[in-house]
């Protein structure tokens, strides 16, 4: 496993849980997995594909997905062909003959053809290692992108019998997970889901004032980078393209009322990096897996997280730092109420506005972005500070605002609980309305006590007190403001309550400081950039499938200049560094001939993956592994003692070792061994403990191999 990971992808280590997940489907079981965007769902079914005998067929609901996935993995070496309608008769032809050959191992194909019983037929008399079905969403009537054809997929663990089935999605509540799972007929499968945060990215909110010199500020601080800016309607998507080509960006237009001619051509160009920026309605998205998407701005308020927590994961897939932006003004919120006021379900209408008040709770609430985007799909974000959010970046105060507070109330106790926020915000600031005059609003205690402050400060304070449930919104068409038990707890003064005061933060620090993410050399990045884009146009594939970003900013921090030395950068396998391997070297060399101060850094072995939540779980069994350690029993007899395996022990072993606790580890492994495995790790620049075993030539097991691996992991921690 390690070894084609290394050799074909040319990575160093899986990300969560590809593992876990990979080891199911060579033990030939049916797994359904949910990974977030960018987790790496492609790799989960490529390497065993690989691996396994026969050729696997992935059903890929989209012509554009199918075709630039078949480039990547003919770019690592792969045999991998498409069968659908964009072929011709010929090249259709020459995909079957290379199929009965045994000449695939990798078959994408949509999945109107398992509707065809003579495909059937032909599949059913050829090898085929594995089902791979990739954006499984599309299976179920609950998701999103619901694709009738896909219902065609039931029959197939009954059709083939005895071949895993697998199944991928990005999104899957547990109702979709349950129908998809019951839809395609998965027999017992291994579930795998990941965490859905995405530690790469930077959420930011800011409020909407002057949108256009907003985004080109943002866009100076950004030059070159690719990104992409949702708008709501077509027109906006028209009006903003224009305004930033003439600003002399490249820019382009992607929504639902262009020919899908020129929609194709704007996604193409925006894929291999002739255009920098497009701007779109969310048409646009799914059929792309470009990865070195650096930013996604929103410039209009998202009408549910769902929505925004996607088209948001579009950035950063390769794994590198990447911006979400999302500009807020409350003069979005009708707008979109406009809409659901349209649908005609009443039920439906009103999931559609608890959904849009959630999206406006994300966007003005003083909490982190992250523990709340995560809340929302039921994880529990633990950290403080997620060190990656304009909330946990910024400069926050705390101020007392009980008294601001109870004249907010006041208003609303005293006027009946039947208004809305901009009626009580008008009879606080004492505005002289026709409908206050009517209402005779202006006779009640609480008007105008406010009107030594701003609007602005009294809508602070409503948002606050929503964000606090002291207020809630209650009706779905027209919502009025009402008191909680805590709001009235805070009016009749039995209770006090905190604002926080946030001051926006002036710069964003350019590299923001999460685990792993190192400075590079900018100016070689430029250089290696240009000559990436030269080679993709030359074998006619995107940009991000030659090398990702991740890769180039690696080679910008190593400077590989011999193929030896590139071999061992992330990405590099032995058919890339075949045929890219001299090109980039070279660039390399030369920079460094210019640049002779340069000094190369000695390269450490890559990170570790941090433990995933999954892991955590399992806290009650780790401690029974704890206390027998603590007793003295080696790691045999504590296996036998739990009747678990001793791979399992050392399981809890290395997480208790990696969360500092104190785990006698001479006791277990002999601390001269100890040194000579810690040498080993470093002369193979590995963190794989495979290779380890490989090399100790039957002296070192994996289990030793993990522990010190554990040990050393703390040790630079101190
Ligand atoms: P998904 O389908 O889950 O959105 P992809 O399969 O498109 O994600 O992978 C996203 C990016 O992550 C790709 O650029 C891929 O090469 C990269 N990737 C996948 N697995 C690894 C890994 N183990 N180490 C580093 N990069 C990886
Ligand atoms: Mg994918
Ligand atoms: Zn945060």
């Amino acid at each position: 496993m390690y070894d084609t990971l290394k050799k074909v992808f040319g990575f160093q280590s899986f990300r969560p849980n590809q593992e876990a997940i990979i080891k199911n489907i060579l033990e030939k079981k049916d797994v359904f997995a949910v990974m977030p965007t960018g987790g790496g769902k492609s790799l989960c079914y490529q390497l065993p594909a690989r691996m396994m005998k026969g050729t696997t067929v992935v059903i890929s609901p989209l012509i554009s997905l199918m075709k630039d996935q078949v480039d990547a993995a003919i770019e690592n070496g792969m045999s991998a062909a498409f069968l659908n309608s964009s072929l011709s008769t010929q090249e259709m032809s020459a995909v079957f003959k290379q199929l009965k050959e045994n000449d695939l191992e990798l078959l994408y194909i949509a999945p109107e053809r398992f509707a065809m019983p003579s495909f059937l037929e032909t599949l059913k008399s050829l090898p085929i290692s594995l089902f791979a079905i990739d954006e499984a969403h599309c299976v179920s009537e609950w998701g999103h992108d619901f694709r009738p054809d896909y219902l065609s997929l039931s029959n197939l663990t009954q059709t083939f019998p005895h071949i895993p089935v697998s199944a991928f999605t990005a999104t899957a509540t547990p109702k979709v997970q349950k129908d998809i799972i019951s839809k395609i007929r998965l027999r017992s499968p291994h579930i795998i889901r990941a965490s859905f945060n995405r530690q790469n990215l930077f959420y930011q909110v800011k409020s909407k004032i002057g949108l256009e010199s907003q985004i080109m500020e943002f866009l100076k601080e950004h030059a070159d980078e690719p990104g992409i800016i949702y708008r709501t309607t077509r027109d906006s998507v028209f009006r903003l393209t224009e305004f930033l080509v003439d600003q002399g960006i490249s820019a382009l237009p992607y929504h639902a009322g262009l020919s899908p001619e020129e929609r194709n051509r704007n996604q193409e160009a925006f894929s291999r990096d002739r255009a920098t920026i497009i701007v779109a309605t969310i048409a646009f998205g799914m059929g792309i897996d470009k990865s070195n998407v650096r930013f996604v701005i929103h410039a209009d308020l998202p009408k549910n997280i769902e929505g925004y927590y996607q088209e948001t994961g579009r950035a950063g897939r390769d794994g590198e730092t990447a911006n979400c932006l999302l500009f807020f003004g409350r003069q979005d919120i009708p707008k979109i109420r406009y809409f659901i006021d349209q649908i005609p379900n009443e039920n439906e209408r009103s999931i559609s506005m608890d959904k849009l008040n959630k999206s406006v709770k994300y966007a003005s609430h003083n909490v982190c972005r992250r523990r709340q985007l995560l809340e929302y799909f039921g994880e529990n974000y633990a950290e403080e500070n997620c060190g990656a959010c304009d909330i946990c970046m910024g400069n926050v105060e705390k101020v007392d605002i009980t008294i601001d507070a109870q004249i907010v109330m006041s208003a609303i106790s005293r006027t009946g609980q039947y208004f809305g926020t901009k009626h009580i915000i008008d009879i606080v600031a004492g505005a002289d309305t026709k409908r206050i005059r009517e209402l005779q609003h202006n006779e009640i205690k609480t008007y105008g006590a406010g009107k030594h402050k701003e609007k602005k400060h009294w809508q602070f304070i409503v948002d606050e007190l929503l964000a606090q449930e002291a207020i809630a919104q209650d009706g779905g068409q027209y919502p009025v403001l009402v008191l909680t038990k805590k709001g009235t707890d805070i009016l009749l003064g039995r209770e006090g309550i905190e604002g926080l005061k946030r001051e926006e933060i002036k710069k964003k620090p350019k590299a923001f400081k999460v685990s792993g993410f190192e400075p590079y050399d900018e100016p070689l990045f430029d250089k290696l950039r240009v000559l990436r884009k030269r080679l993709a146009e030359e074998h006619k594939v995107p940009p991000y499938i030659i090398f990702s970003d991740m890769t180039l900013h690696e080679m910008c921090i190593y400077y590989p200049s011999t193929l030896e030395d590139m071999i061992t950068i992330s990405g590099v396998g032995d058919t890339k560094l075949e045929r890219y391997g001299t090109d980039f070297t070279k660039e390399i060399k030369a920079h460094l001939d210019v640049n002779p101060d340069i000094s190369i850094p000695e390269r450490k072995p890559v990170a570790i993956p941090v433990s995933t939540p999954q892991q955590k779980a399992k806290g009650g069994t780790i401690e029974k592994t704890y206390d027998l350690s603590k007793e003295g029993l080696s790691i045999k007899e504590i296996a036998k003692a739990r009747n678990l395996a001793t791979s399992t022990i050392t399981g809890h072993l290395e997480s208790l070792i990696k969360d500092g606790r104190d785990i006698a580890i001479d006791r277990l492994i002999d601390p001269a061994k100890r040194n000579t495995i810690e040498e080993m790790f470093v002369a193979l620049k590995t963190w794989n403990t495979g290779p380890i075993v490989e090399h100790s030539k039957g002296t070192v097991n994996y289990d030793e191999a993990k522990l010190v691996r554990a040990w050393i992991y703390v040790q630079q921690k101190v």
